[in-house]
């Protein structure tokens, strides 16, 4: 992003050069509170732009269609090295191109079109590719699911069990986007046990989590474990899967030729980098960082009397009902992004509202543990969060907490090593 390649862009393709630097400076001048988003670090950002983008390599490492990738499965091999590692994973898929293609390429390995997968509501925290009905899955597959508690608004475990003996589903699916809670992986198992399910988890968000040791682990339990690489796991964006052994000759087909054709290895050698960086002791605390922020600025939340789902949360997310402010999530994302803290609306348990303007918004810790920021930030950021809520149609005082926002961005300069071009 500095010296000669940016120089490159700048004189092939000025426009492209804008959006970089643009894009660069819009990360700098805010604080990034979406919680499937985070910022990798230089050493994965030269991976994913190295030459390893020219190269075609469809097959496997020392099983290619194609000659000349000596290097590419030193770098292929690496990255299911570490991963395996990383997750204590029997087997490791690194080609998935995002993690809907994991998801979808697991189902393909697993299951027959039509069969009946348990996962949990979308309107509770699942993913577009649990089940929804624009989506392929909710076309290829009977999905059924299961909900929080309308009380606690957590997972009650012995409701997931009710709602398995009831639809006897051929997979069971633990994972979430928007849920701010840990699984209970070992119950999952049980469950899916007693009904002779297979199980799967999809981690794409608690990946970071999972690898720092800092939340309960899933690899034990379940048969099949995807994965984002992009979001607290803080690689290149992509997905991998991990699973027992036994289902990896069904997963490599599935993955190749089955959905895709080239991987794009200069993302696997950015996901081999990611996972040594994740492999450090360093992540560790980082990870754990993470989720003390989270409880930080859950906790100034809850003093400023913002209605957190659940009460608060044990991972490196939030979901806040933001309805006794008088407003929807449309207005509310839209505003705070006018002072400067990035979030998403999103809907929350039982909603009465509609997805395009949810009573929820949903902000994450893990970009801005990366960017350095701590508990003295954590609080502040929940009182200026809250402010901002209440204060939607007070264009002064909007402006003093866009002022405040910019003030703690200056204290933790981002790629500080990048040109500072405006
Ligand atoms: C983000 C996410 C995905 C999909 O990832 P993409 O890379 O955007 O396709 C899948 N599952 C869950 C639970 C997610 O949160």
């Amino acid at each position: 992003m500095n010296g000669r390649f940016m120089s490159d862009i700048m004189n092939v393709d000025p426009e492209i050069y804008t959006v970089l630097l643009n894009e660069l400076n819009r990360g700098r001048d805010g604080l990034e509170m979406i919680a499937s988003e985070n910022y990798v670090s230089k050493a994965v950002l030269q991976a994913a732009g190295s030459v390893l983008t020219n190269k075609y390599s469809e097959g496997y490492p020392s099983k290619r269609y194609y000659g000349g990738n000596e290097f590419i499965d030193i770098a292929e091999n690496l990255a299911i090295d570490r991963a395996k590692q990383l997750f204590g994973a029997e087997y490791v898929n690194v080609q998935p191109h995002a993690g809907s293609q994991a998801n979808m390429e697991t189902y393909f390995a697993l299951l027959n079109l039509g069969d009946t997968i348990l996962g949990m509501s979308l309107d509770h925290g699942g993913h577009l590719t649990h089940g929804h009905k624009v989506n392929f899955s909710g076309q290829f597959y009977k999905f059924s699911s299961y909900g929080v508690d309308p009380e606690t608004k957590m997972l009650d475990m012995d409701v997931v069990r009710k709602r398995a003996l009831e639809e006897k589903p051929k997979l069971i699916l633990a994972g979430f986007s928007a849920y701010s809670r840990t699984l209970d992986f070992k119950a999952f198992k049980e469950i899916a046990d007693e009904v002779g399910a297979i199980l799967m988890a999809d981690i794409a968000h608690i990946a970071g989590l999972v690898a720092g040791k800092v939340h309960p682990d899933p690899i034990p339990y379940c048969d099949v474990v995807t994965t984002t690489t992009h979001k607290t796991l803080r690689g290149p964006r992509g997905a991998i899967i991990m699973a027992k052994e036994a289902h990896g000759t069904a997963i490599n087909k599935a993955v190749f030729p089955g959905m895709q054709g080239g991987p794009l290895e200069h993302i696997i050698a950015a996901k081999a980098v990611c996972f040594k960086e994740a492999l450090d002791p360093s992540f560790k605390e980082y990870a754990q960082k993470v989720i003390n922020n989270a409880k930080f600025l859950a906790d100034s939340l809850l003093d400023q009397d913002a209605e957190v789902i659940s009460g608060g949360t044990d991972n490196h997310l939030l979901l806040i009902d933001i309805s006794k402010y008088g407003i929807g999530g449309k207005i509310a994302e839209k505003t705070l992004d006018g002072v400067g803290i990035f979030t998403n609306k999103n809907m929350i348990p039982f909603d009465q509202r509609t997805p395009f303007d949810p009573s929820g918004i949903r902000i994450g810790t893990a970009a801005l543990t990366t960017r350095g920021l701590g508990k003295n930030e954590m609080i502040e950021i929940g009182e200026l969060f809250v402010q901002t809520l209440v204060n939607i149609e007070n264009k002064e005082k909007l402006q003093k907490i866009k002022e405040n926002v910019a003030e703690i961005c200056n204290n933790y300069p981002l790629y500080p090593e990048f040109e500072y071009l405006k």
